[in-house]
């Protein structure tokens, strides 16, 4: 079947869920046997999210392919179980720079080189890509910001010319949101005419209208927002709160949004979604009667989106597991030898998180010296990873003055250091150790029985490294270097076998929990913290 495109914009405000909606669509059309995926094209002007800090959008998501992506490629692949790469990721960066690369080569052969065609030439190219891999049935291509904003407009104008040339191999779905106003106890229809409106004059008319809302909206609204809007009255759905987001493919097949999308794209398909695995994952989230509690100990909790994966990991493996999540966030900053056993004691595991430089670090070290001794199941995750190798050498193998050269340059035991490639380097932007890496993991090893396999492959976002000048020390001392790079050496896994449960990784796993295959090491994590949970309460 010819490729069909379906384009996702969003008006009125930010943060409506564009992604989740995309998700959920891409989510339903697997589920009836296509080939799917999404991609995201952000406004903005940066190359990729990878220079950005946490709190202007959140985590920055790496694909296998090594691509620093938004975030949302991350919801992609837990709804999907389909793996993204750089290609579903572009921004108005990119697109300028391969234009000017062009024009530097002299490829417009003399041309004036604007915004329409050049640029739209540029984003349309880029938006097909994948679809003219002949993989796919399906592209969803999500536009980032919000129907008005002036960096969008070369992309929307992309959607228009393309929804011209594709007709009915296209369709646009707009995503807005109808506010309650508690004064007057009535929702309110007129901002989402209004950014109706404005896709209109730039020669867009949505094909279905999904409107966020807090509270049901009665069917003769409903009716109301398609007449103003010119969509017919059965594509018009709504996106109410719900508990878990997961929950959303389920909201939206409840009100045949994805037969709408095979209807309008002329697509033939089965009668219904076959959804049985998402619906017992769905069945455990609602079933769940007991609680897991996790401390995640970060400088970025006040901000969740920061740790978007390893939350989402961590409900993965938490719901099949049949608990109910319960995530203590606490700022790595405010923890310190003084207050740790106030603040850790009572959960039921520790996540100690990624991240970079020095700020919050110490809380680092001190959150981990106490759950080593206190023999909490503990999980460091790159960042914190390198945290636990620096705590058990000034604390166990009495290194006092131990730290990564990323903080200290010039600490005299550098057990974590600047890998030898990364010493040249000057440009920050992608030029990390990046994407998916092999990794053998020791026989017998908690880590192997995690995996349930010695040979893995986890997704990496890092310079700095454990130093393999210090191994020798740590395996004496007790402290195992059980996950190796085979080509490099590098040590991707270090574990204390005689703890209950305490590992840390150099890569990324919770870039790999999805639905339908979630992160066997975020399961074995659980599962050591449900066992201690039960042991303490006993
Ligand atoms: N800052 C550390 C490094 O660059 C860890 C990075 C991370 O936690 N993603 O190696």
């Amino acid at each position: 079947m010819d490729t069909k495109y379906i384009f996702v914009t969003g008006g009125v405000v930010s943060s409506l869920g564009k992604g989740i909606i995309s998700s959920s669509i891409a989510c339903l059309l697997k589920a009836r046997g296509f080939r799917v995926t999404i991609q995201k094209f952000d406004p903005y002007i940066n190359i990729d999210p990878g220079t950005l800090n946490p709190y202007e959008h959140g985590e920055c998501y790496v694909t296998e392919d090594g691509h620093e992506a938004d975030l949302d490629l991350g919801h992609y692949e837990r709804f999907t179980n389909v793996r993204t790469s750089r290609a579903n990721n572009v921004t108005t960066g990119k697109i300028y720079q391969s234009v000017i690369e062009k024009e530097r080569r002299g490829d417009y052969l003399g041309k004036t080189v604007q915004i329409i065609p050049h640029i739209t030439d540029e984003i349309k190219h880029r938006i097909k890509f994948l679809g003219n891999t002949g993989n796919y049935d399906f592209i969803i291509t999500e536009i980032g910001g919000t129907v008005g904003d002036i960096e969008s407009l070369p992309f929307l104008e992309a959607v228009r010319q393309l929804r011209w040339e594709l007709g009915n191999r296209s369709l646009c779905i707009h995503l807005t949101y109808v506010p309650f106003i508690a004064a007057a106890k009535e929702l309110k229809t007129k901002p989402t005419q209004h950014s109706v409106k404005a896709l209109q004059e730039l020669g867009i008319q949505p094909d279905i209208l999904v409107l966020r809302t807090e509270k049901d909206i009665p069917g003769d609204t409903l009716r109301k927002i398609a007449l103003f809007c010119n969509v017919a009255p059965d594509s018009v759905v709504q996106s109410k709160d719900v508990s878990s987001i997961y929950k959303v493919p389920l909201c939206m097949h409840a009100q045949h949004l994805d037969e709408i999308v095979l209807r309008k794209t002329e697509t033939q398909a089965s009668a219904e979604p076959s959804m049985e695995p998402w619906l017992n994952f769905i069945h455990k989230i609602d079933t769940a009667t007991d609680t897991v509690s996790i401390g995640l100990v970060g400088k970025y909790v006040e901000l969740q989106d920061a740790y978007k994966s390893i939350n989402e990991a961590l409900f993965h493996a938490a719901t099949y597991s049949s608990q109910k999540l319960n995530i203590v966030y606490i700022h790595s900053e405010k923890v310190s030898d003084n207050n740790v056993d106030e603040l850790l004691s009572g959960l039921d595991g520790v996540i100690v998180a990624p991240g970079f430089g020095q700020r919050g670090i110490e809380g680092k070290f001190a959150a981990l010296k106490w759950c080593r001794e206190h023999d909490i199941p503990t999980f460091g995750i790159c960042l914190g990873m390198q945290c636990m190798v620096i705590e058990f050498a000034r604390n166990v193998l009495g290194l006092s003055e131990a730290n990564s050269t990323e903080m200290a340059p010039r600490t005299p035991d550098n057990v974590i250091d600047l890998m030898e490639e990364q010493k040249s380097i000057s440009h920050l932007g992608g030029t990390m150790r990046l994407g998916a890496f092999e990794c053998v993991l020791r026989e017998g090893s908690k880590a192997a029985n995690a995996y349930k396999s010695t040979y893995i492959k986890e997704r990496h976002r890092h310079r700095f490294e454990f130093n393999n000048a210090y191994r020798e020390q740590y395996e004496q001392a007790g402290m195992a270097c059980t996950g190796e790079n085979p080509a490099l050496h590098l040590v991707e896994v270090v574990e204390i076998p005689s703890k209950r449960w305490y590992i840390g990784t150099q890569y990324h796993p919770e870039y790999s929990s999805t639905v339908l295959s979630p992160s066997p090491i975020f399961a074995s994590f659980i599962d050591a913290a449900i066992e201690f949970r039960n042991q303490k309460t006993k």
